[in-house]
């Protein structure tokens, strides 16, 4: 028995190429007091999802979800805006845009993204088999259009508002990404509610634009991972295609329509209360010398140098953060989730001992 466990302990020659080099995501998510490093909505959960999930019946958990999540996408078509055929669903948005490029492109093509951008797109690339290609943002922040179009990549990947700079893609670069983009382009707005934007009404049906969001932000439900993308029919049922059946668990479906049908005023009065908090936030950070990156998202970006070192002093003091090393334009800098005040202040303290 344990010869045969041994032969399976080293997979590297058993395993597809693409994935000798890759290596498993893990961020430092040890227990911490604050915990203001992934994004989440540090207000709670939407109390009707919440009530829904523990009334949840026997049947809910002994049998098969739905093969396509067809309430949840009525749901999510309703606070969309769009056609129920225009939404595909999956098990967070990751799992959405792990499958939209996989359907649209062929191994060995080109993914283009801005740098820095979000970390899991040049690993969904190489997963499937991709090149990848990042292509800085220019100085203000704005996605360099011609420089991403200039790659001719086969998917182009925009995030507005970004992670981890926090800033959008300005209209006019978008809409020229879109008119002249070879292959389909993904514009991922997983924090569009803590903007105000919405992705431009004019581009929304565009026949090449896959919009991702996600329910994991705003709407508080990360642990449910509950993911979207709308777009052309045609094309979301690609991305349904590559992504197969049964990928939103039958409580996560119904808590994801709970929420969209009976919690958006919990959501809308959050969101304004993180947005708030993201702006007072900034100010007494410049009381300490630290200048954020303005933000249109639930984080903010403070450039800052040994950035890993304050980090680990932070989560000493209680309070985790992401650092980060070496980011195109910015250099070491700490992204900071926005949450209810009380937990900004703590902080704040721990900031204040740890760049002392
Ligand atoms: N896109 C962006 C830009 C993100 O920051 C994240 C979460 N870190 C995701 C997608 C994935 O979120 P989820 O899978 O929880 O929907």
């Amino acid at each position: 028995m344990s010869a045969q466990v041994d032969s399976v302990a080293s997979p590297l020659d058993m395993a597809r190429a693409a994935y000798r080099g890759i290596s498993l995501y893990a961020p430092d998510r040890s227990p911490c007091a604050i915990d203001l490093s992934d994004n989440t909505n540090l207000f709670g959960v939407p109390p009707v999802a919440l009530s829904v999930l523990r009334r949840a019946e026997e049947a809910t958990i002994s049998r098969y979800p739905s093969l396509y999540a067809p309430a949840l996408k009525e749901a999510l078509a309703a606070y969309r805006e769009v056609d129920p055929s225009q939404v595909v669903t999956g098990c967070g948005s990751d799992d959405v845009l792990d499958s939209a490029v996989r359907a649209f492109a062929e191994p060995g093509d080109l993914v283009a993204h801005p740098a820095p951008s979000f970390a899991m797109i040049p690993l969904f690339a190489r997963m499937n088999g991709l090149r990848s290609i990042g292509v800085p943002l220019r100085p203000n922040y704005d996605i360099d259009a011609d420089a991403l179009l200039a790659t001719g990549a086969r998917i182009i990947y925009i995030c507005s508002p970004n992670n981890p700079t926090g800033t959008c893609a300005s209209d006019v670069s978008i809409r020229r990404v879109l008119d002249e983009a070879k292959g389909i382009v993904i514009l991922d707005e997983a924090y569009a509610e803590f903007s105000g934007r919405n992705c431009l009404a004019d581009v929304a049906g565009h026949e090449r634009l896959l919009v991702v969001r996600t329910l994991s932000k705003a709407f508080g439900l990360a642990g449910l991972r509950i993911g979207y993308a709308t777009g052309r029919a045609a094309l979301v049922s690609e991305v349904e295609k590559s992504r197969g059946p049964y990928k939103v668990n039958a409580l996560a479906e119904s808590a994801g329509v709970a929420a969209l049908t009976e919690d958006r005023e919990w959501v809308a009065r959050h969101v304004a209360t993180a947005v708030r908090n993201r702006e007072s936030f900034a100010i007494a950070l410049r009381a300490l010398g630290l200048f954020a990156i303005p933000s249109s998202a639930n984080f903010l970006l403070v450039p800052i140098r040994d950035a890993q070192k304050i980090a680990a002093h932070l989560r000493r003091a209680g309070v985790a953060v992401r650092p980060m090393t070496g980011l195109p334009l910015v250099g070491d800098a700490l992204r900071i989730s926005i949450g209810p005040w009380p937990m900004m202040e703590r902080a704040l303290v721990a900031l204040r001992a740890a760049i002392q």
